[in-house]
């Protein structure tokens, strides 16, 4: 598929800028990168009627400056306070920019646990759909203030491969400082159909100076969206209307192709987001079964890992340890135990019920990993 045949159907993306992009050699938020990206923004929406989400990094950054710290903090809690003033700064420039368009600055600050509950997962969806309907752009950041270290994600083309993922948006596109994935010549990679070792291997080792990300953090961000079915493109947001130039089909930066199938919304959140609280582990039968959409029984389970209830998500491992698929668990872990290895004409005395499930995990509630 020729990148103008990809991008001619595109009707909402998912945009990520970092910190880098976003801020000036000093480390200063630049003005004239925010205010050219609301433009563009801008634009795309009212004259093509794309639906937008912002994913901005830059809030330690601006608050490093502001506070006077040469240096991005080391200690958690002076990171959260950076955090929390630049975030403000941040916000308030775009909301300046998009002004002139008539267009509100619709800040939306997530942690990782927004993504794993459900209910939660589902009502920032909700937020941002209203925000779009309302003549806003909904701009995301990791709520670095409050986010400690367990619950960090740290990284926000993580975040935005999520959040493509929630709305089923229909293209990532990460803009940082360089024009793409580069090969061994320091040329743009133009397409990417495999994420395969030749692909890792133009990781370049050097990280971003004040985000968090890196090329490696990129590439499973897209390897996340991809295997949900959506491109990615990473190209440089210190281009003059980079998305605009992008979805006119225009050859520049890294395109990302998609992996074959493309997931409903459930098995996104099921396959990709939701949290694993414990491993099944199974036999090469069960794997054979799985690999033919078939639901995992407990014969085919050997052992058991990890703390879990009814309907959490578990990942299912063959012998060797390799993760097959992820789904929704029908027993808790002490259950599984009792049933693990038998067939469920047994399972009533073994759990001591009247009614079971027949599946440990049902087919509609179970994701190949690819
Ligand atoms: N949330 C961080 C910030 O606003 C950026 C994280 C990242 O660079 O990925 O500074």
């Amino acid at each position: 598929m020729s990148r103008a045949e990809i991008v001619s159907g595109i009707s909402s993306i998912v945009v990520k800028i970092g910190t880098n992009a976003l801020t000036d050699k000093k480390g200063a938020l630049d003005h004239a990168v925010i205010s050219a990206l609301a433009d563009d923004l801008a634009r795309l929406r009212k004259q093509r009627g794309i639906h937008i989400t912002l994913v901005s990094s830059g809030a330690i950054g601006a608050g490093m400056m502001e506070m006077g710290l040469s240096a991005r903090p080391k200690d958690l809690p002076m990171l959260q306070a950076a955090a929390a003033v630049g975030q403000s700064l941040l916000i308030n420039q775009f909301a300046q920019a998009l002004k002139p368009h008539g267009l509100h600055a619709g800040q939306i600050l997530v942690t990782r646990q927004d993504f794993e509950h459900r209910l939660r997962y589902l009502n920032l969806r909700n937020c941002i759909h209203a925000l779009q309907r309302s003549n806003a752009l909904p701009i995301i950041n990791e709520n670095d203030a409050v986010a400690v270290e367990e619950i960090r994600f740290g990284d926000n083309d993580l975040i935005a491969a999520h959040i493509t993922n929630l709305l089923r948006a229909d293209m990532l596109i990460l803009l940082s400082v360089v024009d793409g994935l580069l090969d061994e010549q320091g040329q743009v990679q133009a397409t990417v159909s495999d994420m395969d070792e030749s692909v890792a291997a133009m990781v370049r080792p050097e990280k971003s100076t004040r985000g968090s990300g890196g090329m490696g953090g990129k590439l499973v961000a897209a390897g996340t969206v991809r295997t949900a079915g959506e491109p990615v493109i990473i190209a440089n947001g210190k281009m003059p209307s980079v998305v605009s130039r992008l979805l006119a089909g225009e050859d520049i930066g890294t395109l990302i192709l998609p992996g074959a199938r493309r997931l409903s919304a459930r098995s996104r959140w099921i396959g990709l987001t939701a949290k694993t609280l414990g491993t099944l582990t199974v036999d090469d039968g069960a794997v054979k079964a799985l690999k033919n959409n078939k639901s995992l029984l407990a014969g085919g389970i050997i052992s058991v890992g990890g703390k879990f209830s009814r309907g959490d998500a578990v990942a299912v491992v063959d012998g060797a340890g390799n993760v097959v698929a992820r789904g929704l668990s029908n027993y808790a872990d002490e259950d599984v135990e009792k049933i693990m290895g038998r067939k469920s004409k047994d399972f009533a005395a073994l759990l001591g019920l009247d009614t079971w499930y027949e599946e440990v995990i049902h087919r509609d509630d179970l994701v190949l990993t690819q």
